[in-house]
């Protein structure tokens, strides 16, 4: 510590999945810095600008500090009484399926645990669902189509073991800045190579071995090309396949069919033969090898074929869950996966148990002593707003997110809010959803409550309290059992802390499962208030009788109803919105180095906003001399659901045909240029995941005024 400080406190970093364990340092006078853990084992002491730069987004200009109703200050005991009793008055007249919960892979996993628990067990709805959604659905379907459960069998240690990194539609280099940091350490000290699956040039190709800027959307056709080499060079694991999966024979057949000739992939994915054939034979003749996927795969109409495409060779290879070989989703938010384990999602119950499986439900009934239990699943994001326009949803809680600019067609989606009966929003600062809110809960900011995470490898943390709560705001865990209790289910929410919460969320994971299931905490579900305090950061499962850390699907077996993994066929198919000769170009959208989702933080710190202080779309030379435009000129950039203005930047890493444009654009920043107005909401229909990297657009020049 240095000097003036007078304590350091343990915590982890609040913005993306690579989940850095961040040293908190208080002074006397209350000023705060934060360094890297040198302890944590996701970072080792190192963070990217966004975690250096925690200590300047701590201010309190921004904050909301009181309740409000009606837009008017109000007090904690009105502002609950009026979200219970209209949520009370709602499912009386129309049922429960006429509220919903849109929450955030931002909330603890404790604060997720709750508002679950009442929508799931108590209210009798699955209306629950999850910014996540727009960020790895399609990986959660892809895993329980092959896998049987959404597990995650890579850890990053794999990085410093593989001899072969594979990334697919994943800028780690900005993203995932740590993550990528180690894994060009791998490079440097022994020789691992990098290739690189992005439509885009990005900082993380332009030190990769070998970029494959393929067409946007055709990765199926790439890795079914991949597994038909596999079977035709004899590079299938075949005492692997026969022992610990099925489908192999029609999934290689349909890969065949689809992908009969490496002529065929490069001509679909537009890419060089030889560029292929290096890649493939990379890839075979590489035991260990490890392909990381993130939103460049998951936010497509296809997504989840596309997670089985690249979990099919991993299959056919025997290279799953193995030291440096294994298929490896990285998550975009710090608590993706911990809102995954308790059900988070509309289509999950909890403790990774689904819809699926009644025997399992009825479980968690009996743990909850749930008195309305959900049988199917809910509505999922898109749906779920849709419903709100349709007015079959009335009510809705907005906790910790920003569906106003962050959703597809968010034209559509504020409209939705300006109709819905009645909106709640808990948020830390005001957004541009909290101006649909009739009532307004300020809501406790990272450092001002207490909590776990789980990150990318399945590895839990604790988020720590070093500040105090400013005004009246609240954690969200409180917020919900508050309301939980109004509504009548004061018994089934008592809870007194997050650590109360975290025990119960570790008992459920045990209860009835005889270590049946993989997602397992129930080594710590008698861990006492000093122990939860002290909790370090650990891997699940984390069973009774075994230390934890271990890895998971190594073993070859699967949680399916045979044991054994499940290869998926999959059949390239083509974007839910072609290009046209209206709007010839593709949009892509995808986040900047130094920002971070809607701005809400990142944007108070001038050196993060330095970088890319307005909104840039970025062109190929030839798009550019075809609109007649160049570098800074102002353009409108329209689609069939809305259109955005930003300013030009020709740049030679943009393929022909494509444009991108960054997703973090909002109201207080610029809020004509937020992605989300121009963005598809088309889904993939099994994941429910909106294709946020592929809309038709037309881009003209515009004049400034
Ligand atoms: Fe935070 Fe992610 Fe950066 Fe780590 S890599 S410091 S978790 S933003």
């Amino acid at each position: 510590m240095s000097d003036g400080q007078a304590r350091e406190v343990r915590t982890t970093c609040p913005y993306c999945g690579v989940g850095c364990g961040v040293l908190a340092g208080v002074a006397a006078d209350g000023s705060v810095s934060v360094r890297g853990d040198p302890e944590h084992p996701a970072n080792a002491g190192k963070l990217c600008s966004k975690g250096a730069a925690l200590a300047e987004t701590l201010g309190l200009g921004q904050r909301v500090l009181t309740p409000e109703i009606g837009r008017k200050p109000a007090t904690w005991e009105d502002a609950l009484d009026k979200v219970a009793n209209t949520f009370s008055r709602t499912i009386a007249e129309h049922g429960p399926d006429a509220v919903a919960f849109y929450v955030s892979g931002q909330l603890l996993t404790e604060d997720y645990y709750v508002a679950n628990k009442l929508m799931k067990g108590f209210i009798g709805s699955a209306n629950i669902d999850t910014n996540s959604r727009l960020c790895m659905a399609s990986s959660v379907a892809g895993h329980k189509r092959a896998f049987g459960e959404d597990l995650v069998p890579g850890v990053y240690e794999d990085f410093d073991l593989a001899d072969l990194i594979v990334l697919v539609g994943s800028n780690t280099a900005w993203c995932h800045p740590i993550l990528h940091q180690r894994m060009r350490a791998a490079r440097d000290r022994s020789g691992t190579r990098i290739v690189v699956i992005d439509p885009r040039g990005t900082a993380t190709s332009a030190e990769c071995d070998l970029h494959l800027a393929l067409r946007p959307g055709t990765d199926v056709q790439l890795f079914n090309g991949l597994l038909a080499h596999l079977v035709r060079t004899g590079a299938v694991d075949a005492d692997y396949v026969a022992t610990h999966t099925t489908g192999f024979d029609a999934a290689a057949a349909l890969a065949a069919a689809d992908a009969p000739a490496l002529e065929r992939v490069a001509e679909i994915c537009d890419l060089a033969t030889g560029d292929i054939e290096r890649f493939y034979a990379w890839f075979a003749t590489t035991q260990r090898t490890v392909t990381v996927y993130s939103q460049g795969v998951n936010q497509s109409a296809h997504g989840t074929d596309k997670v089985n495409a690249i979990l099919n060779c991993h299959l056919a290879t025997g290279r799953v869950g193995k030291p440096g070989a294994s298929p490896f989703s990285v998550t975009g938010q710090p608590n993706a996966m911990g809102g995954r384990e308790v059900g988070g999602l509309a289509n999950q119950l909890a403790a990774h148990i689904g819809f699926d499986d009644p025997a399992a439900a009825d479980s968690v009934a009996r743990f909850w002593r749930a008195p309305s239990m959900v049988r199917s699943a809910g509505l999922k994001a898109v749906d779920m707003f849709e419903a709100i326009s349709d007015g079959q949803v009335k009510a809705l809680l907005v906790m910790g997110t920003n569906p106003a600019v962050s959703m597809p067609n968010a034209r559509r989606v504020r409209e939705a809010l300006r109709r819905c009966d009645f909106v709640a929003v808990a948020d830390v600062v005001r957004t541009d959803t909290t101006a649909f809110a009739d009532v307004l809960l300020p809501a406790a900011a990272w450092g001002e409550k207490d909590g776990t995470v789980t990150n990318s490898e399945r590895r839990i943390s604790r988020q720590r309290r070093f500040l105090p709560l400013p005004g009246e705001s609240r954690p969200d865990w409180w917020i919900i059992t508050e309301v939980a209790r109004r509504m009548g289910f004061a018994d089934a929410f008592a809870y007194a802390s997050p650590a109360e919460i975290f025990r119960e969320h570790a008992a459920l994971s045990a209860f009835e499962n005889d270590g049946g299931r993989l997602f397992d905490l129930g080594a710590l579900k008698e861990t006492g208030d000093a122990g939860y305090d002290d909790l370090q950061p650990f891997h699940w499962p984390a069973r009774e009788g075994k230390s934890g850390g271990e890895r998971v699907l190594g073993d070859g077996r699967f949680p399916t109803a045979g044991g054994k993994a499940r290869f998926v066929a999959v059949r390239q198919e083509g974007p839910a919105l072609p290009a046209e000769p209206t709007r010839p170009l593709v949009l892509n959208t995808g986040r900047l180095r130094d920002q971070w989702h809607t701005m809400t933080r990142t944007g108070l710190v001038p050196l993060l906003m330095a970088n890319a202080p307005e909104p840039v779309v970025d062109l190929a030379p030839a798009d550019a001399a075809a609109i007649g435009v160049t570098d800074d000129a102002l353009v409108s950039v329209d689609s069939r659901f809305g259109n955005v203005r930003a300013k030009v930047r020709v740049t030679r890493t943009q393929r022909p045909g494509e444009a991108f444009l960054p997703m973090h654009w909002s109201g207080r920043f610029a809020a004509r240029a937020a992605a989300g107005l121009v963005s598809n909401p088309a889904t993939d229909p099994h994941s429910g995941q909106p294709e946020l990297k592929h809309v038709p657009v037309r881009i003209v020049p515009e004049t400034i005024g």
